[in-house]
């Protein structure tokens, strides 16, 4: 099962014992007993201390990732093991709800392999040619611990084709519906599995949705712009606001329109694209007392990050005029490359382009099923600001 070794530089085992799980090319000495791409290696201290076993690619940016600072058996019982301690986080941690991420690669010591719970069932999402080679270990773990009644694998991502690997969508167990019920905090919702973004639904934003319904009062506007399939929108109306949802996919707000009927909620929406909208409602005299800025990571690379600040200032300044006198924004950012601190920077310059006062007043992040380890950074990308207007 093993099938070699990897030695690492003086010094960088130290990164690993801390537990950042990720080996970059120069910081390995040698490779012994030539490994194929995605199998699994021992990984070694320049000293021939045992750091534990890692999955092997040479392709990647990332020759080495860290499964376990153990030596043990790589077997079904690992990952049964793994999966069950994510599991009981999640039922101590992640509540009213039936949909929840179960599995979030590196920091549930599982790198490469996200699994999300929609009800009965499980959509996962492959990132590594190694999570890819263990399949036969992990789909039989998890449908053991589960009992899902259908598994979707939906494997789209770009970062695949690094890895030597190509986008795959299709059930790894039993049947799964077009479209899965969930019920999240007594509202109910359809997770479009064939088509929707990422594995159908925004896990990640729940407790922000939360906060946004426990802070809204009723009869305030709210605009919800970049919706989806309409959910901080959904839960605002139960809250008694009176709510706007914009998004550019017709069919995600087709879905939204089905989940206000579902819910019994009213809700306005409208299919355009966020940069022509928000200055064409501005000169139409709309405002709205929140606006909810949720756009798509629209960059992955570092190279990237002047696009994204200069597309986040944009937002920003095309909504101020939108917001009333102390009105409140939410403005959320998924991409990795844009800290909390460069957000910050971006969204005061903008309010500062505008002349108008702005509050941060909170700061919040992904939920909690999404957990953030400290020691791997890239475990943190969902950032959102609680702003308020003068
Ligand atoms: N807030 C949502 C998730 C938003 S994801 C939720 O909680 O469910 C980002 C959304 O932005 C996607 O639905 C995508 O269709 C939409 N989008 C991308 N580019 C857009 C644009 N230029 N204008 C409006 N919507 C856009």
């Amino acid at each position: 099962m093993i099938e070699g070794a990897v030695w690492l530089k003086a010094g960088r085992e130290k990164k690993i014992r801390h537990l950042y799980p990720w080996v970059q090319r120069g910081e390995i000495a040698r490779v012994d007993g030539s490994p194929t791409d995605g199998g699994l290696v021992r990984l070694f201290a320049h000293d021939g201390v045992l750091l534990g076993i890692a999955i092997y690619n040479s392709r990647s940016r990332f020759p080495a990732r860290v499964l376990t600072l153990q030596d043990e058996a790589i077997d079904e019982a690992f990952f049964a093991q793994r999966l069950e301690y994510a599991l009981h986080l999640r039922q101590r941690f992640v509540t009213d709800t039936n949909a929840y991420r179960l599995v979030f690669s590196e920091a549930d010591g599982l790198p490469g392999l996200i699994v999300d719970r929609y009800a009965n069932y499980l959509v996962v999402q492959v990132r590594t040619l190694g999570m890819e080679r263990l399949k036969p270990l992990w789909l039989p773990a998890l449908i053991e611990t589960l009992a899902p009644e259908g598994i979707l694998e939906r494997s789209e991502m770009e970062s695949r084709r690094e890895e030597g690997l190509s986008p795959f969508t299709g059930a790894l167990y039993g049947q799964v519906p077009e479209q899965i019920p969930i019920i999240e905090s007594g509202l109910q919702f359809l997770v479009p599995t064939a088509d929707g973004l990422k594995t159908g639904f925004y896990l990640d934003q729940r407790e922000n949705r939360r906060q946004l319904a426990r802070l809204v009062q009723p009869g305030e506007r709210v605009l919800d712009m970049f919706c989806y399939t309409g959910a901080f929108a959904l839960y605002a109306a139960r809250a008694g606001a009176s709510v706007k949802g914009v998004d550019i996919l017709p069919e995600a707000i087709a879905l939204a329109r089905q989940h206000a009927e579902m819910n019994q909620l009213q809700a306005e929406w409208e299919v355009a694209n966020a940069f022509e909208w928000l200055p064409v409602a501005a000169e139409r005299g709309e405002g709205y007392d929140w606006i909810i800025l949720d756009p798509p990571a629209i960059a992955k690379r570092r190279e990237e990050r002047e696009s994204l600040r200069w597309a986040l200032w944009k937002l920003v300044y095309h909504a101020l005029p939108l917001l009333n006198p102390n009105g409140r924004m939410l403005v959320c950012s998924c991409a990795y490359q844009m800290d909390l601190s460069l957000m910050v920077d971006t969204v005061r310059l903008a309010a500062h382009d505008r002349r108008r006062a702005l509050y941060l007043e909170d700061v919040s992040f992904q939920s909690p099923d999404h957990p953030f380890l400290m020691q791997f950074p890239e475990s943190l990308y969902l950032k959102c600001l609680w702003l308020r207007a003068g």
